[in-house]
């Protein structure tokens, strides 16, 4: 699932366990659902139960593994500003935070790795060496 829906999904979840125990127990607390007496009700509210715990799962593990920081493209914040500019990413090659649509403007390449006053690999044109060798 995406991280940008998760705050989404457990919000719709807890408005959805709400609304069962309101409606189906009759009953202001949203976990009143969960013992319902039918199964059908009490099927429907440990779904919502579920969802909730994952999106609260998913979005602890976000927490926990993208760092404070900002991003090393745009230099704004990494977390607050998802909406803008995209989840995080991270470069598998030098294990930099960048947002995602940064990290696409830059055609993928992380400026870490490749700086982009070089353009990528320089072809060697002293061949001394070589013919020296022979
Ligand atoms: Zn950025
Ligand atoms: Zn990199």
């Amino acid at each position: 699932m995406n991280i940008k829906y998760l705050p989404h999904a457990i919000i719709g979840a807890l408005v959805m366990l709400e609304l069962l125990s309101l409606a189906g127990a009759g009953s202001a607390v949203p976990w009143a659902i969960l013992f319902h007496g039918q199964i059908i009700l009490r099927a429907m509210g440990w779904y919502f139960a579920a969802q909730l715990g994952f999106g609260l799962l998913g979005l602890l593990i976000f927490r926990g593994v993208i760092p404070d920081g900002e991003c090393s493209i745009c230099t704004k914040d990494l977390k607050s500003f998802i909406p803008v500019y995209g989840p995080p990413v991270l470069c598998p090659r030098c294990g930099t935070w960048f947002h995602e649509n940064c990290f696409k403007g830059k055609m993928k390449k992380c400026p870490i790795c490749f700086p982009p006053d070089e353009g990528g690999p320089k072809i060697p044109l002293d061949f001394r060496d070589y013919f020296s060798q022979r």
